[in-house]
């Protein structure tokens, strides 16, 4: 069985993520989507909120073969034990680039079946990021269009990460 594995932090589920979901689950038998529960930066969402939305976006989308864990700790022995053909990443421009290939080439070093896929992001989605989509709601913006519908109804319903009320 072919399971590809896909890490991040998902704070929040943007639609530039669900696009590299649905493009990876196609590749592989089973795609596990990874919540990264120690990324180091102050969190939007809990692990929990996090993955609750991720699972209903790919629910939504009808995507059947996902699994979603959390993950902390050392990726290269996880991929190891945890028998994963592959670590999916996505690309949107230079800066992904440079930070993504030292992290490759180190994964390769200490684990030689380690292998990393890269996938060219959607061109639509190539200026999405969880952080400046943080900012977005920060200043009481519009987050649709830019992460899935239930991701936007449940961060507005809850009135998540606005810091200015509507008056400002
Ligand atoms: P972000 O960089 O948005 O904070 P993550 O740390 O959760 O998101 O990123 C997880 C993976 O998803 C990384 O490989 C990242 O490059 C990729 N990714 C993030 N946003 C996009 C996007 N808009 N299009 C394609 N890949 C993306």
């Amino acid at each position: 069985m072919k399971k590809f594995m896909y890490p991040g932090s998902f704070d929040p589920l943007t639609y530039g993520h669900l696009d590299i979901i649905k493009r990876a689950s196609k590749l592989c038998d089973v795609l596990v989507v990874a919540v990264v529960t120690n990324s180091g930066k102050v969190p939007l969402l809990t692990v929990e909120e996090r993955r609750r939305l991720i699972k209903e976006a790919v629910d939504d989308a009808g995507l059947e073969n996902i699994e979603i864990v959390n993950f902390s700790g050392f990726l290269a022995d996880y991929v190891r034990n945890h028998s994963i053909s592959c670590i999916v990443r996505g690309l949107r421009d230079i800066p992904d680039f440079t930070s993504e290939i030292p992290r490759a080439y180190m994964n390769k070093h200490l684990y030689e079946d380690f292998e990393t896929l890269f996938l060219l992001t959607n061109i639509e989605h190539s200026f999405l990021s969880s952080s400046a989509i943080k900012e977005v709601i920060y200043f009481n913006g519009s987050i649709k269009g830019l992460v899935p519908e239930n991701v936007r109804r449940y961060i507005e319903d809850h009135h998540i990460g606005r810091v200015l009320d509507e008056d400002n």
